[in-house]
């Protein structure tokens, strides 16, 4: 058992699920449960956390570079933490205060190293292809979907954000990208400074420039170049990056994927996990009755068949053994996973550093989120992709 107790913590972020604290004077975060409803079992938890490290993870990556454990919190820690988060939780947030005595405890990805003055940008990419479904309309899940949340009132603009410029793999396409993610957030994109959250949707893009440039930056367009260049990257590669031209070029009315990907790029590693929802036959019509049970499945098949999926030939072969339904599912963590890219100028032996100028800054590519989902988003999902070709047809006739 690990004790919270007499250790102190910060309030990192919280989602629907989660809430992350990091623990202080460590390079570690808590991932504190929700549980209103039902009960977090042991055993559910422990697949999950063993698909994150076993799966995505060497998915994703190629190798087993972050891993996760769970622990279990005392009875006196939980109370604590709902005295101590009390004051510091989001009031719409509150309505969730049950946790689990089981949390799990994952590599703080906001920061890189300790001591000194971290930053991090998160990115929500989504899906970066044209799916079959939407050919005809020639407009991605993404860009459909913000007419969906346009009806719905669940955004005041749609956002000029393509998921398929950010992963063309052509630089100016990607800086479109960003810049449209900058101007209109959501939740797609977020900053952190030592942790603290100082950039989201709720920010001023004129706020953001003054930060860049009071930061290691001389401009916005710097910026982005030098995240352009990481999510060119592999990930480990020490690299040189030079400010290009600030171009600004209008979105296309349609959406076009690219194909300028480095195969060897972390981005186009992530693209290929979500596409491989795009051969597969799978039947939603059949009832799909299961929720996380298929995780303990799949994971007994990797040890069965003994796969190490940090392995090109195993991740081949894991492919053909796997029922299509599951690879279905990975597809659907990969396409809402969070990148995190943190930085800092603070010597760091252990990650790979960039060039800019005259300054060294070190950085670190990590992904989060990569939890399963429950097999009912693939039923969730064919009822949204109809309905969002149903609104698309409906806005070409008036
Ligand atoms: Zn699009």
């Amino acid at each position: 058992m690990m004790s919270l107790i007499g250790k102190k913590f910060k309030y990192i972020n919280e989602g629907n699920a989660h809430i992350v604290l990091h623990v202080t004077e460590t390079n570690y975060v808590i991932r504190i449960i929700k549980e209103n409803g039902h009960t977090t079992n042991l055993d559910t938890i422990s697949n999950s956390v063993n698909f994150v490290n076993l799966v995505m993870v060497p998915l994703i990556f190629g190798s087993y570079n972050h891993s996760h454990e769970v622990i279990t919190l005392s009875s006196e820690d939980i109370d604590n933490l709902h005295i101590e988060l009390k004051e510091i939780r989001p009031k719409h947030r509150q309505v969730k205060s049950v946790f689990s005595k089981f949390a799990i405890k994952a590599p703080n990805l906001v920061m890189i190293t300790p001591n000194s003055v971290n930053y991090c940008l998160e990115l929500k990419p989504k899906e970066g292809y044209l799916s079959e479904t939407f050919k005809k309309a020639s407009k991605c899940y993404y860009c459909l979907k913000q007419f969906l949340k346009m009806s719905e009132n669940q955004i005041e603009h749609r956002s000029e954000y393509c998921p398929l410029d950010l992963f063309s793999g052509n630089k100016t396409r990607m800086k479109r990208a960003l810049l449209s993610l900058l101007r209109n957030p959501q939740n797609n994109l977020k900053l952190f400074k030592n942790e603290n959250i100082v950039y989201n949707e709720n920010s001023d893009m004129k706020d953001f420039e003054d930060f860049i440039k009071n930061s290691l930056f001389d401009s916005v367009n710097m910026f982005l170049d030098f995240i352009i260049d990481i999510l060119l990257s592999n990930g480990k590669s020490n690299l040189i990056v030079k400010e290009s031209p600030v171009l600004s070029t209008k979105k296309p009315e349609t959406c076009i994927e690219g194909t300028n990907l480095d195969s060897k790029s972390f981005l186009h590693k992530l693209l290929e996990v979500q596409k491989l929802s795009e051969t597969l036959e799978i039947d939603t019509t059949e009832q799909i009755i299961e929720n996380l049970e298929y995780v303990p499945i799949l994971l007994n098949q990797i040890k069965q068949h003994n796969i190490d999926l940090t392995n090109e030939r195993d991740r081949k072969r894991f492919l053909t053994i796997v029922e299509d339904k599951y690879l279905a599912l990975i597809s659907a963590v990969a396409k809402d996973c969070s990148i995190m890219i943190s930085y800092s100028v603070a010597e760091n032996d252990n990650v790979p550093c960039v060039k800019l100028g005259e300054q060294s800054i070190f950085y670190r590519v990590s992904v989060t989120d990569l939890e399963p989902k429950a097999a009912k988003t693939l039923v969730k999902r064919r009822k949204t992709e109809q309905l969002l070709l149903q609104i698309f047809e409906k806005k070409l006739k008036t």
